[in-house]
């Protein structure tokens, strides 16, 4: 009896697929990536999505409270006795006062999707959920991946509460590179007890190695090549639409980096879309940072596009050539992004065809204003996360969003993650702005406006006092 769940290459003019039971990660045939598609006629799949909101009466049972599983009839791939679940995607759409953000859109318009309060503080736990499940049903008992940061957060945390079919732990093993890493994430990893391996090397570096390391030990990779992540990332969306009574917004915004995320929202709402269960597909924009903006570049002035599925792959192997040339690395103050590299480019773009969607960058000035700013709503994130608001900002600013349309933007990490940033955001303000006159001191004082730096005072209660009253 053929599968209802297989992995098919995204290829228009391949399509070549395959069944679960091997670990692949891309297409043997023609090398391009994987999906993990579904016979949906042979499916039993909900004849509306209020059916899911139903799972809220039953959240005693551990899969109708995960965030992701809830959905679990979307991303049929495993038996529900094979899922893994930490409570992942506790996560709310929450509504933003857009004055004090300071934006002009209409009232109510604005909501914040908030994955920091995933259970590693980032929405990889939606995907790793997705493919844990999925190296538990392959038999395999070591998992890896290279990382930035915050996948290697949570897969050593699901590494340290997953056990195989035979009652073994899991063992995690963390490819980290010599860029830059911020510290809350390092230390999850170490703390949770993966094995952290420094290489020598970049990001774009480390996930080559650690493929083929994979190859070799029979580890079975988590990086975002792996299609089941992205089934799991699909609830992000799932819990958006649900915060919205299922009415779709007009955007949804979202930082890119490896652009896994992006690359699981156009899935979402394809398939939504193709089963009928909503009446139109939101636009999407994709923000980079300009010092890691290769998506930017290939579709804003390479005209790169999802052509049908049929894609350009000399472009970008132009373009990676003529970075290396340049010897020009990513970089960026937003760590979960600094990638040059993405590997889900081609399914960034079809998402981007699906979802009629855009790119922009903005600089890290940019995104550390904005992490500042949302701060002060009582939202912290971050920097990356910063990138989704300063992205919408510029987008209203030029005329792609409308004042009326309804927008969500991911925060896609929990502020503690990278305290240095912020602490040096605070501090650096303090030290920068008596240096300045003029114009610079204008433009100074724009940026890093919201920085809120500690104050110094006497050990005198006097003085003490006039700060206070004087604030
Ligand atoms: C991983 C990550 C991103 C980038 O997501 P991609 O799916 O790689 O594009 C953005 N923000 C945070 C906090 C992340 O952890
Ligand atoms: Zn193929």
């Amino acid at each position: 009896m053929p599968e209802t769940a297989f992995l098919k290459c995204i290829r228009t003019g391949c399509g070549a697929t395959y069944g679960l039971t091997e670990p692949r990660y891309a297409c043997d045939s023609c090398g391009a990536l994987l999906d993990v598609a579904y016979d949906w006629e042979r499916l039993i799949v909900p004849g509306s999505l209020q059916f899911f909101a139903e799972r809220w009466a039953t959240r005693n049972e551990p899969l109708d409270f995960s965030g992701v599983w809830r959905f679990r009839e979307l991303m049929p791939f495993a038996p529900t006795d094979q899922m893994v679940t930490i409570g992942e995607g506790q996560t709310l759409l929450q509504q933003v006062d857009v004055k004090r953000l300071d934006l002009p859109l209409a009232d109510g318009q604005l909501h914040l999707q908030y994955e920091g309060m995933n259970p590693s503080g980032s929405f990889k736990d939606n995907g790793m959920t997705a493919a844990f499940t999925m190296a538990r049903m392959l038999g395999k008992r070591r998992v890896g991946c290279a990382s930035t940061g915050n996948t290697s957060a949570s897969l050593a945390l699901y590494a340290s509460l997953t056990r195989t079919n035979d009652g073994v732990p899991m063992q995690g093993i963390v490819f980290i590179g010599a860029g830059k890493i911020a510290y809350g994430k390092l230390s999850q990893a170490l703390d949770y007890g993966a094995l952290t391996l420094q290489i020598d090397g970049d990001f774009d570096a480390c996930l080559a190695r650690i493929r083929e390391a994979a190859d070799r030990l029979g580890l079975y990779l988590m990086n975002s090549v792996n299609p089941f992540r992205l089934e799991g990332q699909k609830a992000i969306m799932y819990r958006v639409l649900e915060g919205l009574g299922w009415d779709p917004p007009d955007w949804i915004i979202c930082p890119g980096g490896n652009l896994g995320n992006s690359s699981a929202f156009g899935k979402a709402f394809m398939e939504l879309h193709q089963l009928g269960l909503i009446p139109r597909i939101p636009r999407l924009a994709i923000i980079n940072a300009a010092g890691a903006n290769t998506l930017q570049s290939l579709v804003n002035d390479k005209g790169l596009g999802w052509n049908d599925g049929a894609w350009d792959d000399t472009l970008a192997a132009e373009f990676y050539l003529d970075m290396a040339k340049r010897n020009q690395r990513a970089n960026t103050v937003a760590t979960a992004i600094e990638i040059g590299r993405p590997v889900n480019l081609p399914k960034a773009l079809r998402a981007l065809d699906v979802m009629n969607g855009i790119v922009c960058d903005v600089t890290d000035d940019e995104i550390l204003d904005e992490k500042a700013r949302i701060g002060r709503c009582g939202y912290g994130c971050e920097p990356a996360s910063g990138a989704s608001l300063a992205g919408l900002r510029k987008l209203i600013d030029n005329g792609t969003i409308g004042k009326d349309e309804r927008v969500v933007c991911i925060l896609t990490g929990h502020q503690l993650k990278d305290p240095d940033v912020t602490v040096g955001y605070h501090m650096s303000a303090a030290q920068e702005k008596p240096a300045e006159s003029g114009k610079a001191a204008e433009i100074a004082a724009q940026q890093r406006c919201w920085a809120n730096a500690p104050v110094r005072v006497p050990d005198d209660l006097n003085a003490i006092c006039t700060a206070i009253e004087g604030a």
